[in-house]
């Protein structure tokens, strides 16, 4: 066949050839493609082994920070994160949206579902796994009352409204839904007596009129707000035989902001608008929050229940305002001695005495056992043995709250967005974090009190920090109370935070706190949601504000129907530039926290602060304690179990021991205390350095040193606070167990330092002040020793 483009290029019965091929040729021919096979095996295995080794030498070193993430497959930095996430909240702001929501309807404990599923839905829309936990409160709501005027046949003269105005402006005023004046936990009554002006209900203030001769017994009392907490007033009260309560909300106090100083009442200016009422607790708050009819464990559905006799007042007591109380007050003039008072109500002259006329007081609440709603979001952490929790309350007393607690919900609803950015880009945060929608705060600290009784264990065993917002935004003074082991982080992040536009200036929320009062960091207290963490499970916290300056700012009408969307948006904080401020702060805070690998618990201030705190409160003591014998005796039976090792210590090395020599003992365990802290605080620093440094892939052993110890150290710092509860408690306030913070006896909402000590001075109680000296000391010395 000639060849042509048809003519295949290999003829047919070549294969017949082959087959013909001989075995010899086959076998050799087969031996010939082993050999080149071993061969090209050969050169690509050495071929790798050079590859990788090329690789080795030339790999690009790594810390151990990023690698802990990238494990993970988290490709952002701790750096990356924070970009992130102030980016995300500075482009966008959208705190006026999120408050016209949360104060669109009644949401007093337990009320406002459809709240309790926006913040589900919210949280749930930037990927923040989210359930909602029921707990079941035993609790009042009001269901009439009346205050009533007298003459002297017994006849009504005038009554009280009760009712604050319903304004044309802010519509919430009118709300179908408002809630009427009331206290929660006020005890039920009708009564009928002569009525005595008691001012703040200080315990000053009951000294002063018994010391004017002006008895209480079987009045009532009509005390203005302020200075306590309202429930300590109703307290005191009861205690001087008082047999019903009136609070009302004086202007004087509203500092500059005055319609006396010539300012307009709100809506038309600044000024308290004079029908607003406080509504509030009178529940004692500060001895012991939550359910009163579950001290110290969960209220779940079928709880075990005591009766809440001691926890709440046995006479009854009404709010007011100022417009509502001017005819009453009026009545005193002239009934009793100037004790140096003074206030807003022109026509009462402030004395101290006693009414001719009656007034009826009538209050009816129906108690009953409901239920409320905490809204509970989660995000895994990638070391998920230690915990975060960030929490706002959510209910209000009022439909609107766009201050108390609302404001605080933007920050918190806000920081969800930023972390939904994060999570967007594929971050894992190092640390699980929590975020809280608090139920009930307003009667109690009730949601926040009974989710840290319930799980008690959980949480001393690992959350790490509680960072608390109530109210994020109420006026323009910055303020940031925390455990002094936040006290430096609260700087350093208010540093990172730009202020008032002036992004390229520089300037910083830091600069502004620094004019303001010069960045002072101050101590916890109560009155909301930190306390169960903080003072009864040993979690260190954190809170923050806006406040009101009392100086140029709008007065804040607290718990009152103008705590509105309207008073938010036309005077307090109308470019909303305060709650994206406030937002970013807290976020900040949170990813502070969660983010930096070695614990960022300072002890070296924590160690410096007890220390000023100790050397301040020796200064108060008589200077003749400081020779007095110390009356106990580790022999003797009486002394308790707890007090013996140092009795015993003490009475090897003097004898007869003194209180100075106890205080040598104290201070000598200060002194270890800050020298520990101090040399733990560097090497903690020291630590932090180490992980963040880039190390070639031969050093892997050294990386895993570095993990160990950082381990190591974390369990350390975690459970460190919690070495300073006391089991016993302070002195009738057993559920306050921490020995350094606690809420203040006497004024409820302030925080008191080495309360045991402070109660025991203002007291002149020698023994109690020895008593509290030995169990302070030991505590600083187990914390010292576990710095060691
Ligand atoms: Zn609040």
């Amino acid at each position: 066949m000639a060849s042509s483009e048809e003519t295949p290029l290999i003829p047919p019965g070549t294969d017949a050839v082959e087959l013909s091929e001989s075995m010899e040729l086959r076998l050799y021919k087969q031996s010939r493609s082993v050999a080149a096979w071993k061969r090209f095996c050969a050169f690509a295995f050495f071929g790798l082994l050079f590859i990788l080794g090329f690789n080795l030498v030339f790999l690009p070193r790594t810390s151990l920070s990023r690698d802990l993430r990238r494990i993970h497959g988290d490709r952002l930095t701790a750096f990356d994160v924070q970009k992130t996430f102030l980016e995300t909240l500075e482009q966008e702001n959208n705190a006026r949206e999120i408050l016209k929501r949360y104060t669109s309807e009644n949401h007093i404990v337990g009320e406002g579902y459809g709240l309790v599923e926006y913040t589900k839905a919210k949280f749930e829309e930037y990927g923040i796994k989210t359930h909602v936990e029921t707990f079941y409160v035993w609790l009042n709501r009001p269901v009439a009352n009346h205050l009533k005027l007298l003459d002297s046949d017994g006849n009504l003269e005038y009554q009280a409204s009760l009712k604050e105005d319903v304004l044309e402006e802010d519509e919430t005023t009118g709300d179908k839904n408002s809630v009427p004046a009331f206290h929660a936990y006020s005890a039920n009554g009708n009564v009928t007596a002569k009525f005595v002006y008691a001012h703040f209900g200080r315990v000053e203030d009951f000294k002063a009129l018994k010391e004017a001769d002006v008895s209480l017994e079987g009045k009532i009392v009509i005390m203005r707000y302020g200075a306590i907490v309202r429930g300590l007033k109703v307290k005191l009260a009861q205690r001087y035989g008082a047999v019903g309560v009136v609070l009302y909300t004086d202007p004087y106090d509203d500092g500059e902001i005055r319609v006396k100083n010539g300012y307009k009442a709100y809506p038309d200016g600044p000024a308290r608008n004079p029908s607003s009422i406080e509504r509030g607790s009178v529940i004692y708050f500060s001895d012991i929050p939550g359910d009163p009819t579950t001290p110290g464990w969960g209220s779940t559905k079928n709880a075990k229940r005591v009766s809440p006799q001691d926890s709440m007042p046995k006479i009854p007591s009404l709010p007011c305002s100022y417009n509502d109380i001017k005819p009453i007050l009026a009545k005193l003039n002239g009934k009793g001695p100037n004790l140096g008072w003074a206030g807003d109500v022109d026509e009462f002259d402030y004395c101290a005495g006693t009414s001719d006329v009656d007034l009826n007081l009538y209050n009816e609440q129906d108690y009953q056992i409901r239920p409320i709603y905490n809204v509970m979001g989660e995000i895994k952490g990638i070391m998920p043995d230690e915990e975060i929790i960030v929490g706002n309350h959510r209910d209000a007393f009022i439909v609107g709250g766009a201050g108390d607690p609302n404001s605080g919900s933007v920050a918190l609803i806000e920081t969800a967005r930023g972390l939904g950015a994060l999570l967007k880009k594929g971050w894992k945060p190092l640390r699980t974090i929590k975020l809280a929608s608090w139920d009930g705060e307003e009667y109690g600290m009730l949601g926040s009190t009974e989710y840290g009784e319930k799980y008690a264990r959980h949480l001393q065993d690992h959350t790490l920090a509680y960072i608390n917002l109530d109210v994020g935004v109420a006026g323009s003074a910055f303020a940031f109370k925390s455990n002094p082991m936040f006290m430096e982080l609260g700087h350093k992040v208010a540093k990172e935070i730009p202020f008032r536009n002036k992004v390229d200036s520089g300037y910083s929320l830091f600069d502004y706190w620094s004019e303001q009062n010069n960045a002072t960091v101050n101590t916890l207290g109560a009155g909301t949601d930190y306390v169960v963490f903080q003072e009864h499970l040993g979690i260190p916290s954190m809170t923050m504000e806006f406040r009101e300056d009392g100086v140029t700012d709008p007065v804040y009408h607290y718990h009152s129907n103008f705590d509105s969307f309207h008073w938010m948006d036309k005077f307090c904080d109308p470019t909303w530039e305060l709650h994206s401020t406030m937002a970013q702060f807290f976020g900040l805070l949170l990813i502070s926290v969660t983010e930096q690998e070695v614990s960022v618990l300072d002890v070296k201030t924590y160690a410096e602060q007890i220390s000023k705190y100790y050397y301040d409160m020796i200064a108060t003591i008589p200077k003749s304690w400081v020779d007095y014998l110390l009356l106990f005796d580790a022999e003797d039976g009486q002394t308790p179990a707890y007090m013996k090792n140092t009795i015993k210590q003490l009475q090897m090395a003097h004898g007869a021991p003194r209180l100075k020599d106890l205080m040598a003992l104290v201070e000598s365990n200060i002194k270890g205390l800050i020298e520990h802290a101090t040399i733990y605080q560097s090497y903690k620093e020291d630590l932090q350095d180490k992980i963040t440094e880039d190390y070639p892939w031969f050093r892997l052993f050294h990386k895993v040193k570095i993990a160990v110890q950082i381990k190591v150290a974390n369990l350390k710092l975690l459970k460190l606070d919690r070495l300073l509860l006391f089991k016993d408690g302070l002195k009738n306030r057993v559920w306050m167990k921490h020995v350094i913070i606690a809420p203040s006896r006497e004024k409820g909402y302030d925080g008191d330092i080495l309360p045991g000590l402070h109660e025991a001075q203002i007291d002149g109680d020698f023994d109690e002040f020895v008593r509290w000296l030995v169990i302070i000391g030991d505590k600083i010395k187990l914390v010292g020793d576990k710095l060691k």
